[in-house]
């Protein structure tokens, strides 16, 4: 039988073990109150309390109200929401007073009486965002319900508000630019995107372009006061933040114009559909609570591991032996971010070789794993093809880890190298 080896774990970008804390919440939760919270009866009416409690409490720590916290699924939903849901609401009152945009009859093909009404949202995003942005704001551009433009980041992975600026038009309806990327962890200028999108507003005496910000990364290590950043749609998830997984939000900042895209029971402030998650929620929140409290001093610890796995890295001799590249801007990166190109060795054989060691890392999001093609984040950093290995720290990581995991890492490439020099 084969020895069973230790396991570091470095992928918490795309999981975190649940909590203690939060597992003994929600276990509560899961015997005592099963009861819908749409019932009538007292434990459905005991269900409905517990919910809206926990929304004081997370809309407490994001700093908006409790009725501008819909509960969801997860990022990928709160990111389909806020987009298609904004989206929609135009879309709703588009032969409305509103900007008479009109599209370009052979782009859009759309005829003569309809163009001259016709508004087209214009949606401004990045070229790194998360694929549950990405590919719904592809889905809107090839069905021709919206314009896009994808703003191109800096070969740091950062991107620039006054490109931002640039890309605004009058009808543009949504900023959408993550907080932190999930592949190579780098924080985008949140504060100064929003400033740009407010002075925008003024000039065109318009509440738009709103401004979403996928915060799924971002909340671990990163201040999510919404009024401070000056957003008006965030979401986030907690499983990155060691809650349960199939559960996340979406902040909503009140008046804001936005249309459901699940019909049914009308739940949520009749903004999601669906019978509410009760233990989850709960997970959600006492994830959330543990992670505003571990915050400053995890940041701390974190940098300091990141910053000497870095530089482990940078004096190993895997630099030498077949060339490395790190990705990322260094400072302007999550702490627990460390994300490399090894040049000539396949990412993913790496990641296999190194799980055999009882190291868990990743070649790119682990949405992503299963396509073939090269990662899009790193593409947009040199415009090449680039494989990448994202090794992800958290609370569970010590100096060790990292000690050994270079060893390894060195050893497996001296192997590999024979293959592919
Ligand atoms: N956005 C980002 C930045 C993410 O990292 C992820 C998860 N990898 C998501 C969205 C999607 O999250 P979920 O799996 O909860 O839908």
């Amino acid at each position: 039988m084969r020895k069973k080896i230790k396991t570091i774990y470095l992928d918490h970008a795309s999981a975190t073990r649940v909590d203690e804390r939060v597992l003994k919440t929600m276990l509560k939760i899961l015997k005592e109150n099963f009861e819908n919270a749409g019932a009538i009866h007292e434990g459905g009416v005991m269900v409905k309390k517990l919910l809206e409690n926990e929304r004081v409490n997370v809309s407490k720590i994001i700093g908006g109200h409790s009725d501008e916290i819909i509960f969801t699924s997860g990022a990928t939903e709160s990111n389909n929401l806020a987009i298609l849901g904004v989206h929609a609401s135009q879309m709703n009152n588009f032969l409305g007073p509103r900007v008479a945009h009109t599209v370009d009859s052979k782009k859009g093909g759309l005829n003569q009486t309809l163009k001259n009404h016709f508004f087209v949202p214009h949606v401004v995003t990045t070229n790194i965002e998360h694929a549950s942005v990405l590919e719904v704001c592809k889905f809107l551009e090839k069905n021709k319900l919206a314009e896009m433009t994808y703003v191109n980041v800096d070969e740091n992975g950062i991107v620039n508000p006054k490109k931002i600026q640039k890309a605004l038009k009058k009808n543009t309806v949504l900023v959408s630019i993550m907080y932190a990327n999930n592949e190579i962890g780098t924080i985008q200028p949140i504060k100064e995107i929003a400033k740009e999108i407010r002075h925008f507003r003024k000039n065109q005496n318009s509440i738009y372009p709103l401004f979403h910000t996928d915060a799924t990364q971002a909340v671990n290590y990163l201040p999510i006061n919404v009024e401070r950043l000056g957003v008006d749609l965030m979401t986030w998830n907690s499983a990155k933040i060691y809650g349960p997984k199939g559960v996340g939000a979406l902040y909503v900042k009140r008046k804001t114009p936005i249309t459901k895209i699940m019909h049914g029971g009308n739940q949520e402030f009749d903004l999601r559909s669906g019978t509410e998650n009760l233990p989850a929620v709960v997970g959600l929140a006492e994830a959330l609570k543990i992670t505003k409290e571990l915050k400053d001093k995890e940041n701390k610890r974190l940098t300091i591991l990141r910053d000497y796995f870095i530089s482990k890295l940078e004096h190993s001799h895997i630099l030498k032996n077949v060339g490395m590249i790190i990705n990322g801007d260094l400072k302007n990166r999550l702490p627990n971010n460390v994300n490399i190109t090894i040049l000539k060795i396949p990412s993913d054989l790496l990641v296999i070789e190194l799980s055999a060691h009882g190291i868990y890392a990743s070649e790119k999001s682990a949405c992503k794993s299963g396509d073939k093609s090269a990662s899009h984040v790193i593409s947009a950093l040199r415009n090449n093809n680039l494989e990448s290995l994202r090794f992800s720290l958290g609370r569970s990581t010590t100096k060790k880890d990292v000690d050994y995991t270079i060893n390894v890492l060195q050893k497996i490439i001296d192997k590999l190298k024979l293959w592919y020099n």
